[in-house]
């Protein structure tokens, strides 16, 4: 069974969409067989992975969560052997909407999944910035989720709103769901405040927090126009580093 976490926040910006890819392609580089589910209809995941969110049509999580096609018929090859992708379209904010009608509205994603789960390793969640039902539909399904916290001045606004949802979905929905863990991004060693936040996120959260940081690094935001992870632009670059640090970390923890 492969060990499914969400990377959430409700909060646009703060590095879910470069992680889900990084981490993702990180866990497959170190032969984990891995599926990366892109729930956000921006499709910044999938245009990311150099797939045409538009030429997918009809092929996407869209259809799967309105019970249209299952996963397996979605599922996607990509550059990177062990990594395989679930796309999203824009018109996935309809399933919003439409999800609202349907009987066990929050547990489309978990029933989607459990016919694929024992196909991978790792899942991996992109969801939207939003605490919607897509957003609910991805912790339902999720053992765990992961946290980013960008290294900026705001960088605990908010919080407690994504931490009342999570134990809400405990309660409710997912009894088994944990926090993988707070991971802080976007870190400028050079920045005072930066260091003052990941004092602060550190002192809120102790362990927590995962002990690899991810850095700025211009390379993370350049991979995505040229359709690849990280690793596969700059193999030598802080960001493939920190990302493979992050796998590791997590690696070592679930075995
Ligand atoms: P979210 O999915 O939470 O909205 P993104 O991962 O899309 O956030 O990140 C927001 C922007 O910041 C994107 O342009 C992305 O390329 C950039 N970015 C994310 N992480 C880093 C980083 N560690 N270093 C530099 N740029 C980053
Ligand atoms: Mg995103």
């Amino acid at each position: 069974m492969g060990k499914i976490i969400a990377v959430a926040n409700q909060k646009g910006g703060v590095g879910k969409t470069t992680t889900a890819i990084n981490l993702a392609a990180s866990l497959a580089v170190l032969e984990k067989r891995t599926l990366l589910i892109d729930a956000d209809p921006q499709a910044n995941t999938t245009s990311g992975l150099d797939f045409d969110p538009d030429s997918n049509q009809g092929n996407t999580l869209y259809e799967i969560l309105i019970g249209k096609k299952e996963m397996k018929d979605v599922i996607m090859d990509t550059e990177i052997k062990d990594l395989k992708i679930i796309p999203s379209h824009i018109n996935l904010v309809g399933a919003e909407i439409e999800l609202i009608n349907m009987e066990d509205k929050e547990l489309a994603m978990t029933n989607a999944l459990s016919k694929v789960t024992d196909q991978f390793e790792y899942i991996i969640i992109d969801c939207p910035p939003s605490l919607g039902l897509i957003t609910v539909n991805c912790l339902t399904a999720s053992n765990s989720v992961i946290i980013p916290v960008q290294t900026e001045f705001f960088a605990l606004e908010g919080l407690s709103k994504l931490l009342n949802t999570i134990k809400l979905i405990q309660t409710r929905l997912n009894p088994d769901l944990k926090i993988e863990g707070f991971l802080l991004t976007m870190y400028d060693s050079r920045l005072r405040l930066a260091n003052q936040v990941v004092e602060d996120v550190r002192h809120h959260f102790g362990s927590m927090v995962f002990n690899t940081i991810i850095q700025r690094n211009v390379r993370l935001s350049e991979a995505p126009s040229h359709g690849k992870p990280v690793i596969l632009y700059d193999a030598i670059s802080a960001g493939t580093n920190n990302y493979l640090n992050l796998a590791k970390e997590i690696i070592s923890k679930n075995s």
